[in-house]
């Protein structure tokens, strides 16, 4: 039995993962689960599945969460979170918590010598050299959820060192594949959460219609593979049916296909090294008829273009990118901000906020409150301009 730990349980990875716990009861133990603020959902995720310990990091809503439930400890805050998972005693911890503040929780985890299930790509984003390095010096693996870099872990795992030239992210392309930027300005938060072929979290999904998302996952797989930049591609695939690919240096060239159904990739990191079934749609291609490619459109889609920059310039710079961009989503989902001026904000951001080199955690700590006290600023000016 794996000793397993849920972070972000509420969310859409953290339910689908307790969905994937409870297919395999005899596989995992859980040792404990964790929120933000929605603590009605997570005690009863606590009673459902007899967890004694969880963690709220809004004190607020622990402290609800103790008055109302009794059958076990509620921790508080980060640094509630940050003791849960020191004080686990777990095999792997699922980090499905969203934005930057995953990265707390990813370096205790590892820094205890316990693997991670990585949902929270934001983890490598902001922290990649360091977290990597955490990594490598504790013993601790990093096995990927994220859809693409899941298919990207399962084909390089049998190939030897430097047979690798080139890694391939799929994108969907989100609801404005295709539009112009004049098209873009005046979109509505309702078009921008409807995603074509993937149901997620909120933020997730708005970063996958700036193309944000796509390249977050550069900057992770930069990191979890060690690959660089310029042998990283992107391709825009509508049906997200290929998750990834692998050109080898031979010519040949190895792709990862299925369903897109987040199941599939957090059943592949939770049961690792097994294999166990999940109860998706087999493949069936005649059916689908056909699959089609297309190149990026990085003048509408800028976010793409600035991940990429920022991950090519290192230092600070893609934890300015990371916390800038959470700002303005949160923003635009709020209604504060157009959808253009998600790319804007983080571009204004960049240009105030000198990137250094990373010499800690704190580093990245002040990067990040420094990046979101910019970008708060450069979203109140793109409010109030005529
Ligand atoms: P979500 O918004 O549905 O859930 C987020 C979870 O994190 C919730 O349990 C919430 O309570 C918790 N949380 C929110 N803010 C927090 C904070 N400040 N501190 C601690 N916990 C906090 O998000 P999601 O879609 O499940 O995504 C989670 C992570 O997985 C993200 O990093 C996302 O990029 C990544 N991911 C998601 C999908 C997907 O299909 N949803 C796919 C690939 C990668
Ligand atoms: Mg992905």
């Amino acid at each position: 039995m794996k000793r397993l730990l849920i972070l972000g349980a509420t969310g859409s990875i953290g339910t689908q993962a307790l969905d994937v716990v409870t297919r395999a009861p005899d596989a995992f133990e859980l040792v404990g689960l964790s929120a933000h603020s929605g603590w009605e959902a997570l005690v009863r995720q606590a009673q459902e599945h007899g967890i004694d310990r969880l963690a709220l990091t809004d004190p607020d809503a622990a402290a609800r969460a103790a008055e109302q439930w009794t059958d076990g400890e509620v921790l508080s805050g980060p640094e509630g979170l940050a003791r849960l998972v020191a004080e686990s005693g777990a095999d792997l911890v699922l980090n499905a918590v969203v934005g930057s503040a995953g990265l707390g929780p990813t370096i205790v985890a590892l820094s205890e010598g316990i693997d991670v299930a990585l949902a929270n790509k934001e983890s490598l984003v902001v922290g990649g050299e360091l977290v990597t390095a955490l990594s490598e010096a504790t013993g601790a693996h990093l096995i990927p959820v994220d859809s693409e870099h899941s298919a990207l872990h399962q084909l390089i795992l049998g190939e030897r060192q430097g047979t690798i030239d080139r890694l391939t992210l799929t994108a969907s392309g989100g609801p404005f594949r295709g539009r112009t930027r004049e098209e873009l300005a005046h979109v509505t938060v309702e078009q921008a959460l409807e995603h074509p072929t993937w149901a997620m979290g909120g933020k997730i999904t708005i970063d996958s219609a700036t193309l944000m998302n796509k390249g977050l996952e550069v900057i992770e797989a930069h990191h979890l593979f060690g690959t660089p930049y310029d042998q990283i591609d992107v391709v825009v695939h509508p049906q997200s049916i290929v998750h990834a690919l692998v050109a080898l240096c031979d010519g040949a060239t190895l792709a990862h296909l299925g369903h897109p159904d987040m199941r599939v990739p957090i059943a592949y990191a939770l049961h690792h090294p097994d294999r166990v079934d999940v109860p998706v749609p087999r493949l069936d291609l005649a059916r689908l008829g056909q699959l089609t490619f297309e190149a990026p459109d990085p003048d509408t889609f800028a976010c793409l273009r600035l991940a990429r920059e920022a991950g090519i310039a290192g230092g600070t710079a893609p934890c300015v990118l990371n916390a800038a961009n959470e700002v303005a989503v949160q923003a635009f989902l709020a209604g504060r901000l157009s959808f253009l001026g998600i790319a804007a904000t983080i571009e204004a951001t960049l240009e105030q906020v000198p990137g250094t080199r990373v010499h800690s955690f704190e580093t990245l700590y002040e990067a990040d409150a420094q990046a979101r006290a910019v970008a708060a600023d450069v979203v109140a000016q793109e409010a109030t301009a005529p």
